[in-house]
């Protein structure tokens, strides 16, 4: 069914939503709320902080005034609370406000937090009387992931309509999950999900809609990697047998490997020389030292002559394995020679190191996933490392076997913790090495857990850093303002933060949705030391070292799951110097503070994340989604091990015929399969 047939949606609103990917009435009712704007109770003027979006109960001193600026109206109010607390008010073009607005009335009011001459400010906020206010406290609304110029609220307008068309009353129908799986494991209706998942009904409603899409969507990837039938290690190909330059090497490194390093080397060490092909996970906390156990593979590699590759996620990491690679290279006097590959990179630059490839003038070329598997023609490749690879690379290894030759060996290095049941069921037939130890650390990171009116120490704490010649992170969990979102974000943050810190402190912002050449350009300077405080999103939650950065800081912190946090804390406590984590919270029911002090008393990620999910239970209502790792859109690795068990146990009896599937429902889960194969599959 067509957009425009929806009231509201004109074709240029419809030109809006294709290009966000939003072609029809299915795609929109599957576009689930990224979040819901919660109701929270008002807090005080004095606790809202430095808060980019703030609810607060109080009364307006005196009467609006209104003033104009060329054509800009601007209406401005004093507001305060019953803790004496006061803040300034203002409105644009809004001039009926100061006859609707009474003094002495008892309001609650919603709106973002600014910061003008040295004091803040809160900017176009919503009104409610305590009466109205009493009524939604407590209440969800749909936020919805935005598209330039469709408003939340032509959104969740047209979702509304949407869920009373033909097209919603014939979900059910084109249910791709058979209908005994979904009686057999008790999964809702699809349809009652979808339902739940726009306006939840209850808490209990919003669980079984979200197991349901976890369901099926692990589901479809478990039957889809069952299906594939990679089934590398039976396969065999040519032996790398360990070198002693590799050997000589790693002594000469100025510490000595852990002992779980060193474990984990003599299993590859064993696989590389099997004459089978390798497919190993390894998992490691961050700062495990995983990068030189990988390159103790890649190095047997190149010294018995073949080509390896080394990829990342990312274009910063990329360039920072490179580094890391090329200076150790030179150090010790390998005779190796590494090179670095990456989208953004001039033509003739890529030209050069293709050349350089087929040639065999390079022994392990590092880039990022893509560019590696779609572009490159290696002379002779053995050996594929997949650092934090964040699905399991199952299309990629067909991708690459199918560049003719012997199936390279595959390894794949992850930070994310993963119970050993559930890594069973995720990574099919890979082997998995754990290496359980950190290597002995100077000084072990010091923890705080605090609310939004600790930022002046905070502030004050990260100057004196700074001048101390050191850096520092802070962490918002939003790229940018989101109505209604009551979280701080990265664009808003860092003006604040411009005029909060002193002038000449060097302040640089860096989230996913920027261009890649633009992220690599701040992350350089911010391992440079050009930029001293770096405002970002948890794309710098992977892999990114900076060991001159001893502080940082996570607002909303109680937005994030643990393993998330954990991950963010990895970043610092990599120098020689004393490290500070700072988790801001204005969550500060018990719950919460217990939650984030896990953290305080635990620095073992696969310790944090059990405990977190013992903790939240399963289907908690939290917005920002609690872990990117793997990047599932509705699976969550930590929540749903339970779901993935009874997924992967429908898809083995459907598989055997123990579960027999009449033809419709095959068809239906045949056709699934190929339309999503190549989301699902990375
Ligand atoms: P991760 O497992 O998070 O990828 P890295 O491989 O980046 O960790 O290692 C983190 C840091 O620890 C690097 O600077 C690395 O040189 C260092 N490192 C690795 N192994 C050891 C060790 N055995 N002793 C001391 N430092 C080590
Ligand atoms: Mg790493």
């Amino acid at each position: 069914m067509q957009l425009t047939q929806l009231k509201g949606i004109g074709k240029k609103t419809e030109e809006l939503l294709e290009k966000a990917g939003i072609h029809d009435v299915m795609d929109l009712l599957f576009l689930f709320p990224r979040d819901y704007e919660v109701f929270y109770p008002p807090l005080t003027i004095g606790e809202i902080g430095y808060k980019t979006f703030a609810t607060i109960r109080g009364v307006f001193t005196q009467e609006i005034t209104e003033r104009r600026v060329k054509k800009l109206s601007i209406s401005q109010g004093v507001f305060q609370d019953e803790a004496g607390g006061s803040v300034r008010v203002v409105w644009f073009n809004a001039p009926f406000i100061k006859n609707t607005v009474k003094t002495g009335v008892p309001y609650v009011l919603r709106g973002r937090v600014s910061r003008k001459y040295q004091a803040r400010q809160i900017d176009q906020p919503r009104l409610y009387s305590l009466a109205e206010y009493d009524l939604l406290e407590g209440n969800l609304q749909p936020i919805y992931p935005l598209t330039k110029g469709v408003s939340n609220q032509l959104i969740t307008k047209c979702v509304r309509q949407a869920l009373q068309t033909e097209a919603f009353a014939r979900i059910d129908e084109q249910d791709f999950i058979p209908e005994s799986v979904r009686r057999e494991y008790g999964l809702m209706l699809r349809s009652s999900a979808v339902r739940n998942l726009h306006f939840p009904e209850d808490k209990e409603a919003y669980q079984k809609a979200v197991q349901r899409m976890s369901f099926e969507e692990i589901f479809l990837f478990i039957y889809l990697m069952k299906r594939s039938g990679t089934h590398t290690k039976e396969q065999t190909t040519l032996r790398i047998p360990a070198d002693p330059r590799t050997r000589a090497f790693l002594k000469g490194l100025p510490f000595e490997l852990t002992d779980a390093q060193k474990k984990v080397i003599k299993e590859l060490q064993t696989d590389l020389d099997s004459g089978h092909v390798t497919s190993r996970l390894i998992q490691g906390d961050v700062g495990s030292g995983k990068t030189l156990v990988a390159l103790a593979s890649l190095m047997d590699a190149a010294f018995a002559g073949y080509q390896t590759a080394l990829m990342a996620p990312t274009e910063v990491l990329a360039a920072q394995h490179y580094e890391t690679i090329q200076k150790l290279f030179r150090e010790q006097k390998t005779g190796l020679n590494a090179a670095l590959l990456t989208g953004s990179m001039t033509a003739l630059e890529k030209k050069a190191v293709y050349n350089a490839l087929e040639d065999g003038r390079i022994d392990i070329l590092i880039g990022t996933h893509a560019l590696i598997q779609e572009k490159v023609h290696f002379s002779n490749l053995a050996l594929v490392v997949t650092d934090e690879q964040h699905r399991f690379g199952i299309r990629q290894r067909e991708a690459l076997a199918a560049k003719g030759g012997s199936t390279p060996h595959m390894i794949v290095m992850s930070a994310t913790p993963i119970p050993r049941t559930l890594a069973l069921i995720l990574y099919g037939d890979m082997d998995v090495s754990v290496i359980d130890e950190l290597p002995a650390r100077r000084l072990p990171i010091k923890n705080a857990v605090v609310d939004d009116s600790f930022h002046e120490n905070a502030y004050r704490f990260i100057t004196n850093q700074v001048k101390a010649g050191h850096q520092a992170y802070i962490i918002c969990p939003l790229v940018e303002y989101s109505e209604g979102l009551d979280a701080a974000n990265v664009e808003d943050y860092t003006e604040m933060l411009r005029q909060a810190l002193d002038p000449s402190i060097r302040i640089g912002k860096l989230t996913g949705p920027m261009p890649p050449a633009k992220k690599n350009e701040i992350m350089t300077k911010f391992s440079n030391g050009e930029i001293d405080v770096l405002v970002s999103t948890t794309v710098v939650e992977v892999g990114v070292d900076v060991p001159n950065a001893t502080v940082m800081m996570v607002e909303d912190a109680n937005r994030f799951g643990l393993a998330t946090l954990h991950q963010l804390r990895g970043r610092v406590g990599r120098g020689a110097d004393q490290s500070y984590c700072i988790f801001v919270s204005n969550n500060r029911s018990p719950e919460a503070m217990e939650r984030l002090g896990i953290l305080k008393s635990s620095n073992n990620g696969f310790e944090i994340a059990a405990k977190d999910l013992e903790m939240r239970g399963p289907g908690e209502l939290m917005g920002v989604k609690q872990s990117g790792a793997l990047s599932f859109a509705n699976f969550d690795l930590y929540r749903d091990g339970q779901i993935a068990s009874e997924a992967a146990e429908a898809v083995d009896r459907i598989l055997s015929g123990s579960l027999p599937l009449t033809q419709w429902e095959k068809d239906a889960l045949q056709q699934q399969c190929e339309s999503s194969r190549n989301t699902i599959l990375l």
